[in-house]
C-alpha cells in the first residue's frame, strides 16, 4: 500500500482555508482503494482538522512537521510527541532539509527526536538528501550514510520501532524547485539507502530474523507533480512526500489516484 504524505508546511494562512483544504482532499479521496494519506498541516491547524475527520476516512491521517524530544515541562514554544499523540496525531515528518537549514538542526537534534517518537508509538518520516553542492561534488552517498547513521545507529529498537520508521529521501536541490530528481538517479539512491539501512541494523535484524530493507519504507520527494510521480512508484518507491502540489486539492487528488492504480 502505497504511503502519500502531503506536507503544507508554512500554509495556509487561516485555518477556514486549511478545513476547505482538507475537506476536499478529504471527499475525494475517500472512495481511492490501496493508499495511505497523511496530511502534515501546521501545528495550530491540526485539532481543527482532527476535529472535522471524525467519521474518519481511515486512509486519511494526520502528521506534524516537527515536534520536540522531551515529553513535557519548560520549553516554550515547543510541542511534545505526546501531545501529538494525544491529539491523534500519526506521523511526524523529523529533519526536513529547511529544519536543517533555517533551525540549524543536525543530526544530533534529529536523532534525539526520532527517538521520543517512536516512543511515542507515532510513526517518524526522516528526511534525509543531498545539497546540489554535494551532488555535483560527488557526495550524495557519503551524505546520506553520515545522516542515516548519525540519526539511526544509537536507537535501541524493537520490531514495532523498525517497522513504524519511514524515510523519505528528498534530493535537497530537488524541494521546491520544480527540478525533481531523474528516476534512474532516485533508484540508484533509493538502492544505496537500503543497504545502509541493512548495515546499520544488521544485528537487530539477524536476531529477529527479518530484512530491515523490506520492512522500513522509504519515501522519494522533491518537486513531484501528477507528471511525474508515477515514475518514482514505478521504480520501487513505497510512496511520496509532496510540498507544493499537497496545496492544489485537485493536483493532490490526481497523485493519489495514480499512485492507487
Ligand atoms: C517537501 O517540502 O518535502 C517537498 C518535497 O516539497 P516540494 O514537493 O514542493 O518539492
Amino acid at each position: 500500500m502505497k504511503l502519500i504524505v502531503g506536507n503544507w508546511k508554512m500554509n495556509p494562512k487561516n485555518s477556514l482555508e486549511a478545513e476547505n483544504l482538507f475537506q476536499e482532499i478529504k471527499k475525494e479521496v475517500g472512495s481511492v482503494k490501496n493508499k495511505e494519506i497523511v496530511i502534515c498541516p501546521p501545528f495550530i491547524y491540526l485539532s481543527n482538522l482532527q476535529s472535522i475527520s471524525t467519521e474518519q476516512v481511515d486512509s486519511l491521517q494526520l502528521g506534524a512537521q516537527n515536534c520536540f524530544w522531551e515529553e513535557k515541562g519548560a520549553f516554550t514554544g515547543e510541542i511534545s510527541p505526546v501531545q501529538l499523540k494525544n491529539l491523534g496525531v500519526k506521523y511526524v515528518i523529523l529533519g526536513h532539509s529547511e529544519r536543517r537549514q533555517y533551525l540549524r538542526e543536525t543530526d544530533e537534534i534529529i536523532a534525539k527526536k526520532l527517538k521520543a517518537v517512536l516512543e511515542a508509538r507515532l510513526l517518524p518520516i526522516l528526511c534525509i538528501g543531498e545539497t546540489k553542492e554535494e551532488r555535483e561534488a560527488e557526495k550524495t552517498a557519503d551524505v546520506l550514510r553520515f545522516q542515516l547513521e548519525n540519526s539511526l545507529q544509537n536507537l535501541s529498537l524493537d520490531i514495532h520501532h523498525l517497522t513504524s520508521l519511514i524515510i523519505a529521501y528528498e534530493p535537497v536541490w530537488a524541494i521546491g524547485s520544480g527540478d525533481f530528481c531523474p528516476p534512474d538517479e532516485a533508484l540508484s539512491n533509493f538502492l544505496f539507502i537500503k543497504k545502509q539501512l541493512i548495515k546499520i541494523f544488521s544485528s537487530f535484524a539477524k536476531s529477529q530474523r527479518i530484512n530491515p530493507a523490506e520492512k522500513i519504507r522509504i519515501l522519494y520527494g522533491g518537486s513531484v507533480d501528477s507528471k511525474n510521480a508515477k515514475d518514482y512508484i514505478d521504480v520501487g518507491f513505497d510512496g511520496l512526500l509532496i510540498g507544493g502540489a499537497s496545496l492544489r486539492a485537485g493536483e493532490f487528488i490526481k497523485i493519489v489516484k495514480i499512485c492507487a492504480m
